[in-house]
């Protein structure tokens, strides 16, 4: 018989459980609870030991045995590690689901290691803990696979800070033997001497909730709700009625490592031992079963990235190139690796992919990434960069096309199939990664530069792409330490811009919460701001048949360049669009000094305009019109008056006409303003001094018809 190496990777479950106060209270009393515990054992006022996961799961863990094929007569619990999200309820249904993580090789003497990972669900919906768990197989090692990475716990060299004793009874697997684990070896006499033992043996399990009790009474007493994580390695065998010590250090805010020892021998019997603790962290904004792939996420940003989404329950694809800063060299599936394997010691799920995002293939290996492992996509960050920087005299082709394939042809080639996955099921959110030097410029940085604001250009058109599909497109511009930015930043300035700064705001940018799209912000050390294209005003030169002269260029270079009452445009059309209307109304625009005719005077009140109107009509601009303009003028200086239009001629009168074509209502001295050139129309208009009711359309032939001048 040989490990089942093809389970990898597979799911297993979902396995469901259900449970009453009853199973709590046996479990509590199988690890040696009682009358000074009520909490673990009086239905009145039960609260549920943390360790009772592990116990009630066992279901689950037998599946993994068999779904391995570990020769069962060789196996012994590892390792586990648990991570509470919720504190367990007093009944319910438990259903875990999870999967072989890993298969180690400790060679053919020494046995083999399989590492399973599972999520498990209260029937109330909530995640209630995660469990990685390592069986150690004594007989299956020799197959070929690699040794398991070393992770050593450090512990302090100084006295414990809490030693908690503890005395198993004789019966002891007999009463925890009920929660689950019937297994021969704690409770047949001849099974375990044929096994090797003189006797039944305690459950490591059992042995492991003594300590989760000992652990509790000691660093969060009454309070079994604040256990964060609990983790150990089983190191050796006890039998029952042996006296036990649990030793903790604490090792900072809510940490503590520990072990637990025979008492009579000194010998350690669990080992290695992390607890955290603390309150549940108030999290709002949750992923949970949102995927989110990050390029470039084995190292900096990318990397905070992947562990803060996976923290709020996404599931992660970690892609990581592994090459060098410039992008050279031959790759290493280490960085990615590593990062998988932090997400899952958070009790979050992930998988790494090594594809280079500056191929169409690579693009397309990394979604398929997500859908093989997690079955969708919807939350992508182009995060992948390298950096090859050199003025541009000494930017060979190379240099450039490198840095262009990585950060713009990248998010483009992993964009492409991410976003048909996403318009597919009506839901996405896509971050690109610009970078100040893009949007302002850095001496040296050409090729990155360009890429990085190729990335805007990109985002802009995406953006209008997605808006039906509930895609959201947004681009970030982040200030963060990693090997990109080592060599260039003072010691001090790097301390300060952890990426942990930064991904807050790509998170939100990610989540459903995000009510934007299209918009880039800078993010770095705790300070974020929006940049964005902001147009000015303007105004039109000539007109549609005139063409306007350098001359009026010069004259005009001021009104040309302000951003004073400037605007973001959602698109190219609104852009167009004002355009078209400057056309219809045009600005006042300076004549070049060789062609300013004498300064005319202005109009002072509103009836001065209104008597000069008659007068300032333009007939041949009229062919056709047939309109009624209503000016009502609030203000000392104004009134109301009407200019009825028709067979191209013009009437005016004070006061109100029954029947309007539009009616323009406007303040004395704005009104003024703008007869005398000093208030451009459609700014009146848009800023909402002037206000028009009826034809609005209409309103703008008012340009074309009068010549007004006093
Ligand atoms: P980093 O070098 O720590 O991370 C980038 C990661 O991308 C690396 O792990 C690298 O192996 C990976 N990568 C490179 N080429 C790849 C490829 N072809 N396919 C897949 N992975 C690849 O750098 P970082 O500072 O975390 O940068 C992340 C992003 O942020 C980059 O796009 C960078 O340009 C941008 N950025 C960073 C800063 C900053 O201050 N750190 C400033 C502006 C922009």
């Amino acid at each position: 018989m040989a490990l089942n190496l093809e389970a990898m990777g597979k799911p297993i479950g979902p396995v469901s459980k259900d449970y009453t106060w009853k199973d709590v209270v046996l479990y509590a009393l199988g690890v040696g609870s009682g009358s000074s515990e009520l909490e673990y054992c009086y239905e009145k006022q039960l609260k549920v030991l943390p360790s009772f996961s592990i116990a009630a799961i066992f279901d689950f863990l037998a599946h993994i045995g068999v779904t391995s094929n570990v020769n069962l007569a060789g196996i012994l619990h590892g390792e586990q590690r648990l991570i509470f999200h919720h504190p367990i309820p007093t009944e319910g249904t438990l259903t875990t689901q999870g999967k072989i993580t890993h298969y180690y090789d400790k060679g053919a003497e020494k046995g083999a290691l399989v590492v399973a990972e599972s999520n498990t669900y209260h029937s109330n919906g909530q995640k209630l803990f995660t469990s990685i768990m390592t069986i150690f197989s004594r007989l299956d090692g020799g197959f070929g696979g690699d040794n398991a990475p070393k992770e050593a716990v450090v512990f302090p060299d100084r006295a414990p800070d809490f030693m908690v004793d503890a005395h198993p009874s004789e019966n002891q697997p007999l009463i925890y033997r009920l929660s689950g684990d019937i297994f021969d070896l704690h409770v047949n006499p001849d099974f375990a001497k044929m096994a090797g033992f003189e006797k039944p043996i305690m459950h490591g399990l059992c042995t492991h909730g003594y300590a989760c009790r000992a652990l509790i009474q000691s660093l969060v007493p009454g309070a079994s709700e604040k256990v964060r994580r609990m983790d150990c390695r089983f190191t050796k065998t006890l039998y029952p009625g042996v006296p036990i010590q649990t030793l903790i250090w604490k090792t900072g805010e809510g940490k503590a490592v520990w072990r637990t020892l025979n008492a009579r021998t000194g010998a350690v019997v669990m080992d290695n031992g992390v607890f955290e603790y603390g309150d549940v962290p108030e999290e709002s904004i949750r992923f949970d079963d949102r995927v989110a792939v990050i390029t470039g996420a084995g190292a900096g940003l990318g990397r905070v990235y992947a562990l803060e989404l996976a923290r709020r329950g996404a599931k992660v694809v970690v892609n990581d190139l592994g090459s060098a800063r410039d992008g050279s060299g031959q790759g290493s599936s280490a960085p990615a690796d590593q990062v998988v394997r932090e997400i899952q010691a958070l009790g979050g799920e992930a998988v790494a992919n090594y594809d280079n995002v500056a191929t169409p293939e690579g693009g397309r290996a990394i979604i398929q990434s997500a859908l093989d492992a997690f079955g969708t996509v919807d939350i992508l960050i182009n995060n992948a960069g390298i950096l090859r920087d050199k003025s541009i005299l000494k930017m060979e082709p190379e240099n450039w096309q490198a840095v262009m394939d990585v950060h713009l042809n990248g998010a483009y080639h992993v964009s492409r199939p991410a976003f048909e996955v996403m318009k597919e099921k009506g839901y996405g959110r896509i971050l690109m990664t610009t970078s100040a030097a893009g949007l302002y410029g850095n001496f040296g940085q050409t090729n990155y530069a360009a890429a990085k604001m190729g990335l805007v250009g990109l985002m802009n058109t995406l953006k209008l792409e997605g808006e039906k599909y509930n895609i959201k497109v947004n681009t970030i511009a982040p200030l963060a330490a990693s090997r990109l930015t080592e060599d260039v930043t003072p010691p001090e300035l790097f301390q300060k811009m952890k990426p942990e700064f930064v991904a807050p705001l790509a998170l939100y940018l990610c989540s459903e919460q995000c009510s934007v799209s299209g918009s880039i912000y800078n993010a770095g050390m705790g300070f974020f701001n929006r940049a964005a294209v902001v147009t000015g005003p303007g105004l039109t030169l000539g007109n549609a048949k005139t063409f306007p002269t350098l001359e009026d260029i010069v004259a005009n270079i001021e009104a040309i360049s302000t951003l004073e009452g400037g605007k973001e445009y959602r698109q190219l059309n609104d852009q167009v669009g004002d355009a078209c209307s400057a056309l219809l109304t045009p600005q006042k625009a300076i004549a070049p000094k060789s062609a300013q005719k004498e300064v005319v005077g202005e109009f002072e009140t509103a009836s001065a305009v209104f008597e000069a109107m008659p007068t300032a009509f333009k007939p041949d601009a009229a062919s056709g019109v047939n309109v009624v303009f209503q000016y009502i003028i609030s203000g000392a200086n104004g009134g109301d008056w009407s200019c009825a239009i028709r067979n191209q001629s013009c009437a005016v009168a004070s006061g109100r006409h029954d029947k309007p074509t539009c009616t323009l209502k406007i303040a004395d001295g704005d009104f003024l303003d703008m007869m005398n050139g000093k208030l451009n129309p459609m700014q009146a208009y848009t800023s909402g001094k002037l206000k028009i009711e009826g034809d609005i359309m209409k309103s703008q032939l008012i340009e074309k018809l009068f010549e007004m001048k006093k």
